[in-house]
């Protein structure tokens, strides 16, 4: 047999298993069956990335069966086998996508089965900046439990996000390992077809990210190939479907690398005997680079473990700044102060705490450096919840004086104390902010007198004085704009044009955030954008910044507004938090964010209203934008601004609400403006969003139509 028998054979077992299912759920159900899975706005991905074609009742996968079958030629030329594996693949989406007829539930704890639009939007920025280096795949069992556990630790250490499909899973909770996207593995499923939900999250960042037209298969997997690092491991014994699934995969662009002695395709399929070798090789094949920052401390220290979760009962001590006196912060000193990496305790350790204790901590990180701004401050400060976060065993939420920090057991165990979060700010620091920062020393402070003073004389003053600046900073108030481009390596085209009063759509990246990394890499994402030459005020259009986004798009924009949703609209990647679309009803705009999964009243969903912005093209009436943009004076001020809003997510108006009212309160004098706003509890629908609207007396109602 050769390879392409395997192929074709492999691909021959799972389409006639296909049809059979596809037979089976019609007699059942009918043909007019409605089809398609949970939380995404693509129907079944893969089908409709490929083809074109949404699938949306189960008489649709009767013609999709014929559609596949046509892909299955047979001579045996590379792309055969490549295309058999594709048909594979779609063969292997209908079967998953049966499962979730009628709203079932088909996968239970720890399996996760289709992953939602929503968890592929989250991973647009960790895998533009290197946080997220690859994603693997696993399929099939490891030699021995030890191995599975040791090599998803391997790429969990590194930072990969891991899924796994099949007997691996079982042997990983052998192993005692937790699993979860919380710490970057994913298991997906036991049956082999549940590995189409990891193909699914590659062929939907094309759709999101890649601005790929559904149908356009060549652009696809050029698209998956260049810019979705993932490959797979597949365990012997391989079967045929195995191998034609794997076909699939290589045709998308990722290598394939297992333990069987088997047929080798240089570049792709890799046999690697040796399984302790599969993180080395697969790395390789990929041509994936891994950022090494070498820290000593008794434990790991990978972004993989920034999601994890310390409950109470895991838990040594904590540090709880809502409690007691805590605070963190960065001040800028001369160099002559600062003895490089001094990392000085004040006060009890860890070991000298009780068990399960509240403390109070502060911890200090001076810097010096001939490029250092105060401006830096805040921006480095910020970046402590993820340093903290990075280490196992460690959990941090909160910022300023409000963070709280909980220390497991067993990272206590394996010797960590205070120090060694000392350790951690020291080289990250360092090393992050290498251009700005030549010399850095640490404090922590545990004595409650010392924390006290250190959050009260020293620590808010110095958030005062940086808000009191923060809130000065208008687009009017300085001088450049910036541009960001980090998302380009998913969304070739956008640009996205970060001011003081507009945020990156992802959230992520404010101007100081973007000023700092101009600064820390000039030749990097980030680049200065003049404001001299005005075109129009209302809209907030300049030739400068025209020209910016025209040399940055490689000319595929070439104008752009900063304060209009319907005129030459700034474009987004996918990655945005929130969305906002006109709702022409009212006259206004609802906002729905990435985090509710239910309806708005513009009928669409989160993932559905954002599959119709995004791939950084303009699309007037949609807008992707940061959570902290809501309540800006520049939000949709050509169009009217805040007084726009008619409907948000409950949870987002919450988190929103003082800065909103506050707009509100300054630019238009109305008192509680978010008491007008319509969310879920109140309507889901737009004629009682417009009853609820008119009752309060919403300003959008007597505004200008915006179309
Ligand atoms: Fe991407 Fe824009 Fe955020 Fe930069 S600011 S990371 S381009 S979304
Ligand atoms: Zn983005």
């Amino acid at each position: 047999m050769t390879l392409f028998d395997v192929v074709f054979n492999g691909n021959d077992t799972v389409y006639g298993l296909t049809e059979n299912a596809v037979d089976a759920a019609i007699a059942q159900h009918g043909a007019d069956k409605a089809v398609g899975f949970p939380h995404t706005a693509y129907s079944l991905p893969c089908y409709y990335a490929v083809t074109g074609t949404k699938i949306e009742k189960l008489g649709d996968m009767k013609d999709a069966l014929a559609v596949i079958k046509s892909l299955m030629t047979r001579e045996k030329r590379l792309n055969d086998a490549f295309m058999s594996g594709v048909a594979t693949a779609l063969c292997a989406e209908l079967i998953e996508a049966l499962k979730y007829i009628d709203g079932a539930t088909p996968y239970e704890e720890p399996c996760y089965g289709h992953l939602a639009d929503a968890v592929i939007r989250e991973l647009g920025v960790p895998l533009v900046t290197g946080d997220i280096p690859g994603v693997a795949v696993i399929l099939g069992s490891a030699p021995s439990t030890e191995e599975a556990a040791a090599l998803v630790k391997s790429y969990q250490a590194q930072g990969i996000l891991v899924t796994l499909v099949g007997g691996i899973i079982d042997q990983v909770a052998e192993a005692g390992m937790k699993t979860g996207a919380n710490v970057r593995v994913i298991p997906l499923g036991k049956d082999v077809t549940s590995v189409i939900h990891v193909v699914s999250v590659a062929v939907r960042a094309a759709l999101i990210f890649g601005n790929v037209a559904p149908g356009d298969a060549a652009a696809l997997m050029e698209y998956t190939f260049k810019r979705v690092p993932a490959f797979v491991n597949a365990f012997a014994p391989l079967d045929p479907v195995i191998v034609a699934c794997g076909a699939g995969a290589i045709a998308l662009g990722f290598p394939v690398i297992t333990n069987e002695e088997t047929f080798r395709v240089p570049k792709s399929l890799i046999v690697q005997k040796d399984v302790s070798k599969f993180n080395a090789t697969s790395l390789e094949a990929r041509d994936i680079k891994i950022k090494i920052t070498n820290i000593d401390i008794p434990v790991a220290f990978a972004s993989a473990f920034e999601g994890e979760i310390i409950r109470r009962g895991d838990m040594q001590v904590e540090f709880d700044g809502s409690r007691v006196d805590c605070c963190e912060l960065v001040q800028t000193k001369e160099a002559s102060e600062i003895e490089d990496h001094k990392i000085t305790i004040v006060g009890p350790d860890v070991d000298e705490m009780e068990l399960g204790s509240k403390n109070c901590i502060a911890y200090v990180v001076e810097v010096a450096g001939k490029n250092m701004q105060s401006d830096f401050e805040p921006v480095i400060e910020r970046k402590f919840h993820n340093y903290i976060n990075c280490i196992e065993g460690v959990y941090h939420t909160g910022q300023r004086d409000m963070q709280r920090i909980r220390i497991s057991k067993d990272a206590f165990a394996a010797g960590f104390r205070l120090k060694h979060i000392g350790e951690v700010l020291y080289a990250s620091v360092k090393n992050e902010f290498e251009a700005v920062v030549d010399k850095c020393q640490v404090t922590i402070y545990t004595d409650p007198e010392q924390c006290k003073h250190m959050r009260h004389e020293v620590a808010i003053p110095t958030f005062d004085k940086r808000d009191a600046r923060l809130l000065s900073l208008t687009d009017e108030s300085v001088d450049v704009y910036y541009s960001c481009i980090l998302c380009q390596a998913f969304s070739p085209s956008h640009v996205c044009v970060v001011t003081p009063e507009r945020l990156g759509l992802c959230g992520a990246v404010s101007w100081l955030d973007a000023k700092a990394t101009n600064q820390l890499d000039p030749n990097g994402p980030c680049q200065v954008i003049t404001k001299e030459r005005l075109v129009d005020d209302r809209i907030g259009e300049y030739e400068d910044v025209n020209e910016a986004v025209k040399k940055f798009s490689q000319g595929a924009l070439e104008e752009v507004s900063l304060y209009s949703i319907m005129e030459k609209p700034m474009t987004s990647c996918g990655c945005f938090e929130c969305i906002c679309g006109i709702e022409p009803f009212s006259n206004g705009v609802c906002i729905t964010n990435r985090e509710y999964a239910g309806m708005t009243p513009l009928g669409m969903t989160f993932p559905e209203l954002a599959s119709m912005t995004g791939g950084g093209v303009q699309t007037p009436g949609f807008m992707g934008h940061g959570k902290h943009f809501i309540a800006s004076k520049k939000f949709m001020k050509a169009e009217g601004g805040i007084e726009r809003i008619v409907w948000m997510p409950k949870a987002l108006k919450e988190q929103v609400a003082d800065r909103l009212n506050a707009t509100a309160k300054e630019l238009y004098g109305i008192d509680n403006f978010t008491d007008m706003i319509g969310d879920e509890t109140i309507a889901e629908d737009p004629e009682t969003l417009l009853a609820f609207l008119t009752e309060k007396n919403h300003p959008a109602l007597s505004m200008e139509p915006m179309m």
